[in-house]
């Protein structure tokens, strides 16, 4: 093979290649069709590296996300576990009557500045947020006006 040392383009990249599925195949041992079409490439370079990734804890995650109504976007949980970013999971929003429950509830102020705002004007947060266990339902929900939402971060 020492021959081949000079000729970087096939060999190279055919054990990149190896490289990303041997690792994907050891962080994320059980195939699922969310898997498909990922940048795994990308998360290779960005997490290859890690030792704290373990994946029967990894595993375990995902079976819990997997069965978790409030995520909607269930490819985003591989990038989820690697990188913590909720965004990609796409929690589920509060719908209309959550949100005007909520408003009633708080007799129209936002619950950060309490001032008065139009409905339209507010934004449904989770009291608990959804990473500690606070689920999409009525009862987790509260209005941040638009100003103060956009202070806290999105969630
Ligand atoms: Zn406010």
């Amino acid at each position: 093979m020492a021959e081949h040392q000079n000729d970087p383009s096939a060999v190279q990249l055919w054990n990149y290649f190896r490289s990303v599925i041997d690792w994907v195949q050891a962080i994320f041992p059980k195939k699922r069709r969310e898997m498909k079409g990922l940048p795994w490439g990308l998360f290779y370079i960005q997490h290859g590296k890690r030792t704290d990734l373990d994946p029967k804890k990894l595993e375990l995650e995902i079976q819990r996300l997997m069965g978790d109504e409030d995520v909607t976007r269930k490819s985003g949980i591989y990038e989820y576990l690697l990188t913590g970013d909720e965004r990609k999971l796409s929690i589920r929003a509060f719908d209309m009557r959550d949100r005007l429950a909520a408003y009633e509830r708080q007799l129209h102020k936002c619950v950060y500045c309490g001032q008065v705002f139009e409905f339209e004007d507010m934004h449904g947060d989770h009291i608990v947020p959804w990473s500690k266990g606070g689920e999409t339902v009525a009862e987790n929900c509260q209005m941040f006006c638009r100003d103060c939402n956009l202070k806290k971060g999105s969630d």
